[in-house]
C-alpha cells in the first residue's frame, strides 16, 4: 500500500476530551473517528487490526468445533418478553418502532435470538454438543461511554453459545471455550489473566473475565498468591469474627443535635468518634420500592452483591424527596431507628460488629448514639454487602488481598437452563424424554481489544502493535522519494516483500522526513525500513524494530530475507 493513496489522516494536536492514551494514539494514528458520543468509524489502518483480531478469534473456534452464523441486530420485543429482559435490560437496551409500531430493540448481546433459533431446529441430543459464534455489531446505551471503544454504544464483538445435553458436557463446552480464549489473547500478543466475576444481566451459574492489564483498565481485580481472582464486584469479604456483645456493655439510646453535620466525617469529628462506629445507613430505588442497606462507616456498598441478592439489574440511590418520605429528614440523617416507610432492610456482616453505634436520627439534625442492632433495629437480612479492600483476607486462605486494574475483555457464562426454560427451548434425550438445553454463552469484544492492545503497548511517541494484529508489518520509509536512486531501491524493497506475502505500507509522500519520522513512531508499524541518501551511498538501507533502540544497516537485497526471518523468530 502506498501511503500516498491510503485513507491515514494523522493529527499533531492531542484531541480535546480523551482521557487515556490508547483513545488519544487510536484518534492522532487516524484509526478511527467519533460520529457520535460513542459511535466510532474505522478507518482503514484501524480496520485492518479490526479484521486480524477477528482472524484470530475465528480460527481459534473453527478448531474447538465452532460454527459461525450470523444473527440480525433488529430484535423483536415479543422474544425479549419471553425471556423477561424487555423489562430487565433496563436503560441501555436501545429500543425502536416500525412502520406498524411494532416494537423492536438492538441487540445488546443474543441469548434469545439464538435460543430461539436452536429450540426450532434441534430436536434429538445426537446433535449436540452445538457451540455456534458470530461476529456483531452490539448495541448498549452505556449510561458514561468513555475511552473511545473502549465503553462504545455501538461495538464489534464475538459472541458464542454452547447447547449441551447435560450439565457436565455443558462444562466440557465451557472448558473448551476457556481454553481457546486463552489462546486467543495470547495470539493477540496481550497480557491477561482470567478472575472469577458476576453473572449480571446475562445470569447463569457461574463466570470468569479475561483482563488485559493496564494501568487506564476501569476495572479492579482482586488477587491473592494462592491463585484466588476475582473482579471487584465479585471478590467475597469473609464475615468478620463474631465479637460478643455483652448485655452490660449496652448504653442507653441517646439523640445528639449535629446541625448541618451530614457525613460520617463532621459528624465523627464533632462526636471525637471513628468511621467505624457509624452505621452509614444509604435508601436505594429499585422500581417503586425502596430498600434500606446498611454498612459500616469505613467501608464502601459494592452494589453488585445489592443487585445479585435483590435478582435485579439496576439500583439508583434514592432522590432527596423520596429519602424525605422514607425517614422524615432530609439527606444526611438516615438510620434505622423510627423510618417513616417500611422498607426491606439489608445489613453488611460489618453491621453486627458495632456495638455501640452511630447513625443518623431520621429527624432533621440529630443523630443517634448507642445503636446496636437486634436491640434498636432488625433487619431483614445480615449478608455480604461490601467493597473489598486492598489488604483484606483472602476469601479461600486468609491471606492478603491484592489489587490491580485491567481492562475486560472476554467473558464466559455458564448459563444453565436459564434461556432455554424461559424459551422452553427442548430436544429429545437418549430415553425420548423432553429435556432443556443446557446453555453457555461466551463474548469476546474485538472492538475493545485493539484499544487495550494500545493501552498495553505503547511509549510517548505512540503505538507499538504486537506483530500478530499490527496493520501492517513493514513500513518503508524513503527520506526523500524525489531522489532518483532512493525510489528505485524503495520500490524494488517494496515489490520484493510484497511478493513475499508481507503486508507493507510505503510512506511515498512528499513530506519532510521530520513528519515523516514523527508518523512512522505514531502508527506503530512493526518493521520501519528506511531508505536514505546517506546511507545509500554505502549501499546500505537501515531497518528498526519500532519497540526497539537498535538501528541495523543491510544491503538492500537482503532486506527481504531478514524480515522473513524476523517474522519467524517473533512467531516461535
Ligand atoms: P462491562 O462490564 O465492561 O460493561 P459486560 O460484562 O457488560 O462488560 P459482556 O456482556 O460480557 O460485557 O460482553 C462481552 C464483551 O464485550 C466484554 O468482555 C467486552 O470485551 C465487550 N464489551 C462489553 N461492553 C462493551 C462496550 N460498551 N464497548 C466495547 N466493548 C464492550
Ligand atoms: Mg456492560
Amino acid at each position: 500500500m502506498l501511503l500516498s493513496k491510503y485513507l491515514l489522516p494523522t493529527l499533531k494536536e492531542i484531541p480535546r476530551e480523551v482521557e487515556i492514551p490508547s483513545h488519544q494514539l487510536m484518534i492522532r494514528s487516524g484509526i478511527m473517528r467519533q460520529l457520535a458520543s460513542g459511535i466510532y468509524e474505522w478507518l482503514p489502518l484501524g480496520l485492518r487490526v479490526v479484521h486480524k483480531v477477528e482472524d484470530i478469534v475465528r480460527e481459534e473456534m473453527n478448531l474447538i468445533g465452532g460454527q459461525e452464523v450470523s444473527l440480525p441486530a433488529m430484535q423483536p420485543r415479543e422474544l425479549w418478553e419471553e425471556s423477561g429482559r424487555w423489562d430487565f435490560y433496563g436503560k441501555e437496551l436501545i429500543r425502536l418502532k416500525d412502520r406498524n409500531k411494532r416494537d423492536f430493540c438492538l441487540g445488546p448481546t443474543h441469548e434469545e435470538v439464538i435460543t430461539d433459533l436452536v429450540r426450532g431446529e434441534v430436536r434429538s441430543y445426537k446433535e449436540l454438543p452445538l457451540l455456534l459464534y458470530q461476529f456483531q455489531t452490539k448495541f448498549r446505551d452505556e449510561i458514561r461511554p468513555r475511552f473511545g471503544v473502549i465503553r462504545a454504544r455501538e461495538f464489534y464483538m464475538k459472541d458464542a453459545y454452547s447447547f449441551d445435553a447435560t450439565d457436565k458436557n455443558a462444562e466440557t463446552s465451557y472448558n473448551n471455550v476457556f481454553g481457546a480464549y486463552c489462546k486467543i489473547f495470547q495470539r493477540c500478543g496481550l497480557k491477561f489473566r482470567s478472575v472469577e466475576a458476576q453473572t449480571g444481566a446475562i445470569g447463569g451459574t457461574f463466570s470468569h473475565e479475561f483482563m488485559v492489564i493496564a494501568e487506564a483498565g476501569e476495572e479492579i481485580m482482586v488477587s491473592c498468591k494462592c491463585g484466588y481472582a476475582a473482579n471487584l464486584e465479585k471478590a467475597e469479604c469473609l464475615p468478620p469474627p463474631k465479637t460478643e456483645r455483652k448485655r452490660s456493655g449496652l448504653k442507653k439510646l441517646e439523640e445528639v443535635e449535629t446541625k448541618d453535620m451530614k457525613t460520617v466525617g463532621e459528624v465523627g469529628k464533632f462526636l471525637k468518634e471513628k468511621p467505624d462506629k457509624f452505621i452509614k445507613t444509604l435508601v436505594y430505588k429499585i422500581d417503586s420500592e425502596c430498600v434500606i442497606v446498611m454498612i459500616r462507616g469505613d467501608h464502601e456498598v459494592n452494589e453488585s452483591k445489592v443487585k445479585s441478592y435483590l435478582g435485579v439489574n439496576e439500583i439508583f440511590l434514592a432522590d432527596e424527596k423520596t429519602i424525605e418520605e422514607v425517614t422524615g429528614a432530609p439527606l444526611g440523617f438516615a438510620g434505622p431507628v423510627g423510618l417513616k416507610v417500611k422498607c426491606k432492610l439489608l445489613a453488611d456482616y460489618s453491621v453486627e460488629g458495632i456495638v455501640n453505634g452511630i447513625t443518623g436520627a431520621n429527624k432533621k439534625d440529630y443523630h443517634l448514639r448507642n445503636v446496636n442492632m437486634s436491640r434498636d433495629f432488625e433487619v431483614d437480612k445480615v449478608l455480604d454487602l461490601r467493597k473489598v479492600k486492598e489488604g483484606d483476607a483472602c476469601p479461600k486462605c486468609g491471606k492478603r488481598l491484592e489489587f490491580s486494574r485491567g481492562i475486560e475483555v472476554g467473558h464466559t457464562f455458564k448459563l444453565g437452563t436459564k434461556y432455554s426454560e424461559a424459551l422452553r427451548a427442548t430436544f429429545l434425550d437418549k430415553q425420548g424424554k423432553e429435556k432443556y438445553f443446557v446453555m453457555g454463552c461466551y463474548g469476546i469484544g474485538v472492538s475493545r481489544i485493539v484499544a487495550a492492545a494500545i493501552e498495553q503497548s505503547h511509549d510517548q511517541h505512540g503505538i507499538i502493535w504486537p506483530l500478530p494484529i499490527a496493520p501492517f508489518q513493514v513500513l518503508i520509509l524513503p527520506v526523500n522519494y524525489e531522489h532518483e536512486k532512493t525510489r528505485a531501491i524503495s520500490d524494488r524493497i517494496y515489490e520484493q516483500l510484497e511478493s513475499a506475502g508481507q503486508e507493507v505500507l510505503m510512506d511515498d509522500r512528499d513530506e519532510r522526513a521530520g513528519v515523516k519520522f514523527k508518523d512512522a513512531d505514531l502508527i506503530g508499524i512493526p518493521i520501519r525500513v528506511t531508505v536514505g541518501e546517506k546511507t545509500l551511498a554505502k549501499n546500505m538501507v537501515e531497518l528498526k524494530l519500532r519497540g526497539e533502540k537498535e538501528v541495523r544497516e543491510i544491503q538492500p537485497d537482503q532486506v527481504q530475507k531478514l524480515i522473513t526471518e524476523l517474522m519467524k523468530e517473533k512467531e516461535d
